[in-house]
């Protein structure tokens, strides 16, 4: 091996992320234009304001400052007293106003932390800061490829709809710590209420990642003068979770692969090429200057602390599934599962209220869960029906119909066919029909069936097939055969010995 090689080994994976996600509020950050234009032709959902109008004046949208004060919260983050907006500068037709209002000195959010947790190891990702901007507008080149496209089109829909920007402390050591902090992240904001994982784009990613020299433990802390002289790039167009996983990992590979050979990694923003799973270079990186960020003076600076006192979250992903575990006795794969989202949680605490807290996780966690992914749906298609699902659980307690007719008939045809558990057990014929009614029926069929009886008696055996039909018809077929065979020879008299 190479001197070069052996340095090259000898060095520690280190990256920081920037995401940014879109806070889920009914209007624009600084206008009155609907955030729902999922359906709605481009350039629909537009204002003076968001199309950067000159003269349009921005007002505040308060849903999107609690929003971030709930995430503030949530990783516990700080909330400065004061804090304000600052035009960052920069020229392209995304954002016709030429700058975007975004913050600069000021976040709403300093400091905080979220615990990952990847193959059962535990770690703190510190976040940097958080802070609050409006989302520029959408651009779509022609053919899909900014190199080749003879025009690009742009749609203004997307623009002002409020942005969260995230910017954690270079703590991940690998490419799949990225993914799970993502998954956490989500799952947090997805709890709070203030996010939507199924609309396009609403999370975007870019990664920093350098290769520093050294070879550091998971929790041991490289030194700031490594971190900031180390060559990092940065890795922009990235969507998905699993996006920056493989993004990082090819990263780490090219980095390595090129120190290796005794080059050197250039400073500079590379883009994500999904459908290759390469990275390719963009430009040199832009350097904070080359924004000339200043104070937006058409907004008023927030007195933000203040109001964060008056804003509540809710109990959150981690400590729920701990709490699943200690008040309800699941394992932690359980938990887990039954606290995926928020509304997932919440549903099976309606139904471990009122039947055992294993008999609810295995009807939500298994069965429900199951046939619905099965299906491509999730909770939020049957929230409407906790009741009728808590009505099938009561039938199956109590012996009304199998376990099996229960899980393989009625809650796929509920699921399927959006019908109550009693319209199917009624049309199917399902009900269990309890040992009363089968020995009434059986001694009903005793006395009417007198000379069937004295057949039997004199030791014919078709007499008792023909009773056990009798008894088959009077209980509809729901009564077991077999246990009506037994009943029957049970209470006829005892046959002649010939
Ligand atoms: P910039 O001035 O380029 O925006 P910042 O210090 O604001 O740099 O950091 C931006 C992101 O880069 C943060 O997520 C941070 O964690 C990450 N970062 C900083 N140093 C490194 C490094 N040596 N390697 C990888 N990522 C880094
Ligand atoms: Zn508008
Ligand atoms: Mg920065």
């Amino acid at each position: 091996m190479t001197a070069q090689a052996a340095e090259a080994d000898a060095r520690t994976v280190v990256i920081g992320l920037e995401v940014h996600v879109q806070l889920e509020t009914a209007t624009k950050i600084f206008c009155g234009c609907s955030t729902d234009f999922a359906d709605a032709g481009p350039n629909t959902h537009t204002c003076p304001v968001c199309l950067g109008l000159p003269g349009a004046l921005p007002v505040l949208n308060e849903a999107a400052v609690d929003g971030a004060l709930k995430l503030a919260k949530a990783i516990d983050g700080s909330v400065p007293e004061r804090t304000w907006f600052d035009r960052k500068n920069y020229f392209y037709p995304d954002l016709p106003k030429n700058f975007q209002i975004s913050q600069y000195d000021a976040p709403i959010c300093e400091g905080g932390t979220v615990t990952i947790k990847v193959e059962d190891e535990q770690r703190e990702i510190r976040i940097e800061r958080a802070h609050l901007e409006e989302d520029p507008g959408s651009l779509e080149h022609e053919g899909g490829s900014i190199t080749r496209a003879a025009y690009t089109l742009v749609d203004y829909n997307r623009a002002g709809i409020p942005l969260m920007e995230i910017v954690t402390a270079p703590d991940f050591r690998t490419p799949a710590e990225t993914r799970a902090f993502l998954a956490t992240l989500e799952e947090i904001l997805e709890y709070l209420g203030i996010f939507d994982s199924s609309r396009d784009g609403s999370l975007r990613v870019d990664a920093n990642i350098s290769l520093v020299p050294g070879e550091y433990g998971k929790d041991e802390p490289i030194p700031g003068d490594v971190l900031a002289s180390a060559d990092r790039t940065e890795v922009k167009n990235i969507s998905s979770h699993r996006g920056a996983e493989q993004a990082l990992a090819y990263e780490v590979t090219r980095q390595k692969n090129l120190l290796r050979r005794g080059g050197d990694v250039t400073q500079e923003t590379r883009h994500w090429d999904e459908s290759r799973g390469v990275t390719v270079s963009m430009r040199a990186k832009e350097a904070e200057a080359d924004y000339r960020y200043f104070p937006e003076g058409d907004l008023p600076v927030l007195r933000v602390r203040e109001r964060a006192s008056t804003v509540e979250i809710p109990e959150l992903p981690r400590a729920r599934r701990q709490r699943f575990q200690t008040e309800y006795g699941l394992n932690a794969e359980a938990a887990s599962k039954l606290t995926s989202s928020r509304a997932v949680a919440d549903f099976f605490e309606a139904v471990a209220a009122q039947y055992d807290p294993d008999l609810a996780a295995t009807w939500v966690a298994d069965n429900l869960l199951g046939e619905l992914n099965y299906r491509d749906m999730g909770i939020e298609d049957v929230l409407d029906r906790l009741d009728e699902f808590e009505r099938l659980i009561e039938l199956v307690d109590q012996d009304e119909i199998t376990v099996k007719n229960a899980e393989e008939v009625v809650l796929r045809r509920m699921l399927d066919e959006g019908k109550d558990p009693e319209t199917i057990i009624e049309a199917e014929s399902l009900g269990k029909t309890d040992e009363n009614v089968v020995e009434t029926a059986v001694d009903a069929t005793i006395a009417d069936n007198p000379d069937a009886v004295d057949d039997y008696t004199a030791g014919e055996s078709d007499a008792i097939h023909f009773l056990v039909g009798q008894v088959m018809q009077r209980t509809r077929g729901q009564a077991d055969p077999g246990t009506v065979n037994e009943l029957l020879r049970a209470r006829l008299p005892d046959r002649d010995e010939t």
